[in-house]
Order: structure tokens, then C-alpha cells, then sequence
């Protein structure tokens, strides 16, 4: 067995001695299975939270309404999961409660896909009443059970089904494509955050040009924030070989494409403000490389990075590939005699010293003088230098 499950096993087998009933399953039993790398390894066991707790001494309640305790071994946490089945759906969301059973296989057949419906004990062994390893075996995305009752449960499951074909470069089940092109509209009542959790990791999956193209042929895409009306942008977007390109690359791409204005988009989308001004930056940068060779000024301004992204959606978008150009902006941003305002050797007190002068904009005004001077090597950063040189202005 691999290393994060010689890890955990301890802790299934705490569970076991204590006589309950524990495994891993989930994402980490699928992606072993495929030979991908292990996020984290979920466990689900027939022991209720209270007495999960009662068996672990470090625990911490993440999300124990729905039967999650978090639990603390060997200096790694490890998600615990009650079986639970979700008998009662409302309104096409999550469950309006959960009922914690001592089935594993009824835990199992509220799982989403089949691939992600295969139970592993402690040693190894493999349980799979839904037949999750031949649909991995085929690279088949099918839901456990009849596609459409699924989807009408919880219709996050279509997007979920799209963001691991990105992932995975599975293909959906006819089956299921067909309910899911039935029933995009159900996602209207998913709450956002759930929404751009999925699309998101759509966005950073290596097949994401054949996800986008399918959020387009299931027409799903129409019941995404800002994107109805935007099938043409989106094939468009599907067509850029965009596969080594970061998330906020992606998400300013698709801006480019949409052609909406990029900070009331992503709020729709709930993005944390901070993410939002990156990709605005990125945007803005990279339309300006789309008119015009970036100067001193914008390498000083974006940054080495935000340089680069920019550079790389230009590539991206113009068809030029080009690593010359690349190595020639790392090169002219590490030469560039200060990388921020904080290099300067002056500051706001020594200038109201030399001119004897009470602080004002005159201040903030000679500092960006400097700045930009130093910047274009017309100026030397050295305090004396800086002194003499706006003497000198200041005079004339
Ligand atoms: P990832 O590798 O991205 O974490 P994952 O399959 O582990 O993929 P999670 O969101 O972590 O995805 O969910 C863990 C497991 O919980 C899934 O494998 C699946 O069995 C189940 N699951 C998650 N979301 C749903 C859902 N909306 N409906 C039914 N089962 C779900
Ligand atoms: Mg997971």
C-alpha cells in the first residue's frame, strides 16, 4: 500500500478495535487506483461523531452536522466520516438532513460516481458493490444510480461530473450526459460558492479545453454566473491551447473571450476581493502586451510574475511561442536598478528636511520623479545623488 494509506491505516484500525467498522474511500481510493498523487485520504466509519470522539483524544468538530470530525494523528488530520445516508433532498440542494447509518453500502450509494463509490479497508482490500473500478478501468463518469434522480438530489453533481472530466480526462456516460443536458437548470439553485469550487478546479485541470467544450455541448454553462448567452466566447476560450496556463491566467482568459467587465463578473462568481484585483491586474496587462511591447515602467509596475502571466496569455492568445522573449523580460526586470518605491534611498522626511517645506503633494510628486528617473538610469540610487538631482529640478 502507498504511503498516505501506511499512514492512516493506525487510524482505521483504532476504529476497528474499538468495534466499529472504518475505511478509506472517496477521492483517495479513486486517484490510487488511477496512479495520481493523493490529496487527502477520507475515511468513513459505522461510528457516530460522538463516538469517533470517543475514541480519538485530539479531535475537532469541522463539520459535524453532516457527521465530519476531524481527527489528529502522527502530526497530519484526517476527515472521519460517519455512513450517512441522504434520504430527504430539498429543492435540488444538499440534503435538508443527514441520517447516520451502520451500512457501508448505503454510504456508498449516496456517493456521486460510481469511480468515487469504492470502499478500501486497512489492508488493502477493495470494495466495490457499484462497480467503480470498471468504470475507472474505462475512464467512464457514471452516476451511482439513475443519472437524473441524482442530479435532481443535488444538481452540483452535473458540474462535478464536467470539472472531472477536466481532471481525470474521463468521458461522461451517455446516461448521464443525457440527464445532465436535461437538467443544467437545476444549478440555478446552487449557491455560488459550491459552484466555483467545481469550476474552478475545471478551470485547473490538464483536459480543461475538452471540460469547457462540454459545458458548452451540455449547455450547462448558460446556468453559470455570467455566462448565459456566452456559448461562442466559450468555444473560443475552448479552443486556445490554454492546458499549462495557472488559474487567474485562466480566469482572465476567459474575460478576454466573455468580454465582460472582469470585477462585477467575478463577484458574481464570489471570488475573495484579493484574487479579484490579481486577475484585473493580469488583464490589464495583458490587453496592453496585445497593443503594445511592455516598457520599463509596466515591468516595474506588474512585477516579475504578473509580467510573465500577462506574457503568457499573450502567447497563449497570439499563437506566438517564444521563450527568447521570456528569458529577455526575467532579464530586464532583474536589471532594473529598484523593483519597488521601498529601494529608493529617499524618503518622504529627508525630503521636507532638504527643502525645509511642511509635508504635501509636493512630496509624494518629487518621490515619483525620482522613482521614474532612477527607474530610466538617468539617476543614480544614491541619497546624495537623488539630492543634488532634484535640487537641481527644483531650481529650474
Ligand atoms: P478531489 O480529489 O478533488 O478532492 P473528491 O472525489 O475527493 O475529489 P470531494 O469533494 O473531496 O471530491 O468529495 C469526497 C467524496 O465525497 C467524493 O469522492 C464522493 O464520494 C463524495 N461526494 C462529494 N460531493 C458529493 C455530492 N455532491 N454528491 C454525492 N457524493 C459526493
Ligand atoms: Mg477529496
Amino acid at each position: 500500500m502507498i504511503k498516505p494509506f501506511q499512514e492512516a491505516a493506525p487510524v482505521l484500525k483504532k476504529l476497528i478495535e474499538a468495534g466499529y467498522e472504518a475505511y478509506f474511500v472517496g477521492g483517495s481510493v479513486r486517484d490510487y487506483l488511477l496512479q495520481r498523487p493523493i490529496s487527502d485520504v477520507d475515511i468513513a466509519t459505522s461510528a457516530t461523531p460522538a463516538e469517533v470522539k470517543r475514541v480519538f483524544h485530539k479531535t475537532a468538530d469541522v463539520g459535524i452536522e453532516h457527521g465530519t470530525v476531524l481527527v489528529f494523528h502522527n502530526k497530519k488530520t484526517y476527515e472521519i466520516t460517519t455512513f450517512r445516508s441522504e434520504a430527504e433532498y430539498e429543492d435540488f440542494r444538499r440534503p435538508k438532513e443527514v441520517s447516520f447509518i451502520r451500512s457501508l453500502k448505503e454510504d456508498l450509494q449516496r456517493r456521486d460516481f460510481t469511480m468515487n463509490a469504492i470502499a478500501m479497508t486497512a489492508e488493502g482490500k477493495l470494495i466495490d458493490p457499484f462497480e467503480g473500478q470498471k468504470s475507472i478501468k474505462g475512464k467512464m463518469i457514471r452516476t451511482v444510480g439513475i443519472a437524473e434522480e441524482r442530479f435532481g438530489e443535488d444538481a452540483l453533481r452535473m458540474m462535478r461530473a464536467v470539472r472531472f472530466v477536466s481532471q481525470l480526462s474521463f468521458v461522461i456516460d451517455k446516461g448521464t450526459f443525457d440527464a445532465l443536458k436535461k437538467n443544467g437548470k437545476l444549478l440555478l439553485k446552487i449557491a455560488v460558492e459550491r459552484k466555483s469550487a467545481e469550476f474552478e478546479k475545471l478551470l485547473k485541470g490538464r483536459n480543461r479545453q475538452n471540460a469547457l467544450a462540454l459545458l458548452v455541448d451540455s449547455e450547462i454553462y448558460s446556468f453559470l454566473p455570467g455566462l448565459a448567452g456566452k456559448e461562442d466566447d466559450l468555444n473560443k476560450l475552448s479552443e486556445f491551447a490554454c492546458g499549462d496556463l495557472t488559474l487567474n491566467e485562466m480566469w482572465a482568459l476567459l474575460l478576454f473571450c466573455i468580454k465582460e467587465e472582469a470585477s462585477s463578473f467575478l463577484k458574481e462568481w464570489k471570488l475573495p476581493t484579493r484574487q479579484i484585483k490579481e486577475i484585473q491586474s493580469l488583464l490589464f496587462f495583458f490587453t496592453k502586451r496585445l497593443d503594445r511591447e511592455f516598457d520599463l515602467m509596466d515591468l516595474y509596475t506588474a512585477g516579475k510574475e504578473q509580467i510573465i502571466s500577462a506574457y503568457r496569455l499573450f502567447e497563449t492568445v497570439s499563437g506566438i511561442r517564444d521563450q527568447d522573449a521570456v528569458n529577455m523580460l526575467q532579464e530586464a526586470y532583474e536589471a532594473l536598478p529598484i523593483k519597488n518605491r521601498s529601494e529608493l534611498r529617499i524618503s518622504g522626511n529627508l525630503l521636507m528636511e532638504w527643502f525645509q517645506k511642511p509635508g504635501g503633494p509636493w512630496v509624494k510628486e518629487m518621490i515619483e520623479m525620482a522613482e521614474w528617473a532612477v527607474l530610466k538610469g538617468h539617476l543614480k540610487n544614491n541619497t546624495e545623488e537623488i539630492r543634488g538631482w532634484l535640487k537641481k529640478c527644483n531650481q529650474s
